[in-house]
């Protein structure tokens, strides 16, 4: 008892040591904490910074010590993978965003800009059916996620996958509140082309029809519906969604001029093709196409007089053609008639000067009179040759 009471003091003392020491170490644990994480939180804000200077490797540095010292900083790796993945380290990015998809603390926003980021991912190493699966789900959180949509039907059209494109378009143009009904006819057209790719020419045949439901001026898809027509034999057919183009966009008219030649001389019924040009002619009588392809007609006939005549009715329609004039060159030089070669000749001669730029985009056929890096038309960048 007495060596109790002796030592009491002694074990108060202790204990009160120990649990100041304890304290203070506690105390410093929180603080360190907290400057750490505060620490942190301006390196986040320095990152934050840098990205929008478009520093990156500042940002990356800073990102990089921001998951060092506060490892619930979602946003921070979401972050940092991305970095990876722009640097050409997809793996690191897939790695990264990967283990952030089993964090369930995650909010939808968040989620959203994972689902994102991983769909970036798939996309760079070319992971088309991965980078689908994110986009869709990513859509199934958002049904009006434009930036999905959109990115969706990128991979469709990659995929050649024309059907799910077309549904896709559709949803984007409801979403925007946009309608194009002649770029739709163009994915009918396309699935048509995937039938007809497998002879399944009937199959084809019904969507380039549908094609035409959306647009009555669908080029391609009258073209094409003659072509399955013809691929079975069924030449009449095929003469009839031919001769329908020529009617509803007579200025692509000249598009169907070599089909129609074909099948009608295979048919025999030569005499028709030169109808076809008057009948043409007689609804729209300056299409310089039908005249050219007239006169040349006229010439192997033998009918010299009525090709000069088209030719200079060409001529008059438009005088710089170089093409009308050198047919007539040809046809007075059978006809022997040096003069009036000599003389057409100086004018196409004097007439050579240099074109005024045309500049044509390799992806839509858009013409500009002056240079331009990005497509006004179909939005490519750098598809404009001269
Ligand atoms: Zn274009």
């Amino acid at each position: 008892m007495k060596f109790y009471i002796e030592e009491f003091p002694l074990l108060v003392l202790t204990l009160i040591c120990v649990a100041a020491i304890l304290i203070v170490a506690i105390l410093l644990i929180v603080r360190y904490r907290r400057s750490q994480r505060l620490r942190s939180a301006g390196s986040y804000v320095e990152a934050l910074k840098d990205l929008i200077r478009g520093d990156e490797e500042s940002a990356f540095r800073h990102l990089k010590r921001v998951v060092k010292e506060d490892t619930a900083n979602t946003d921070a790796y979401l972050k940092l993978g991305d970095i990876f993945r722009r640097r050409g380290e997809v793996v690191r990015a897939l790695q990264i965003h990967r283990q952030l998809t089993v964090r369930n603390d995650l909010n939808t926003r968040t989620r959203m800009e994972l689902l994102k980021s991983l769909a970036l991912d798939y996309m760079e190493s070319n992971k088309n059916e991965q980078a689908i699966a994110k986009l869709k789900e990513l859509i199934s959180l958002d049904k009006k996620d434009l930036w999905g949509h959109q990115q969706l039907l990128r991979q469709f059209e990659r995929q050649k996958d024309w059907s799910q494109a077309l549904s896709a378009q559709e949803t984007i143009f409801k979403i925007t509140g946009q309608k194009d009904d002649s770029l739709l006819a163009l994915y009918e057209v396309q699935i048509g082309h995937k039938w007809a790719d497998q002879k399944e020419f009937h199959k084809a045949r019904l969507k380039y029809k549908d094609a035409l439901r959306r647009d009555r001026l669908c080029v391609p898809a009258y073209l094409d519906l003659g072509d399955a027509f013809q691929q079975e034999g069924r030449l009449d057919e095929a003469l009839e969604s031919w001769k329908e183009l020529l009617q509803k966009v007579p200025e692509k008219a000249y598009l169907a001029f070599e089909r129609l030649e074909r099948v009608l001389y295979e048919k025999g019924q030569f005499g028709e093709v030169a109808k076809i040009y008057r009948d043409l002619l007689e609804r729209d009588p300056d299409n310089l196409r039908a005249l050219l392809a007239l006169a040349t007609l006229y010439d192997k006939k033998g009918n010299l007089d009525e090709a000069i005549r088209t030719c200079q009715r060409a001529l008059q329609v438009d005088a710089t053609s170089h093409v009308a004039r050198q047919l007539l060159v040809k046809f007075y030089q059978q006809r022997g008639d040096q003069a009036k070669v000599m003389e057409n000749l100086e004018t196409l001669i004097n007439s050579a000067q240099v074109t005024p730029n045309r500049f044509l985009c390799r992806n839509c056929g858009h013409e500009s009179q002056e240079p331009l890096w990005r497509c006004p038309h179909c939005d490519q960048w750098r598809t404009y040759i001269p």
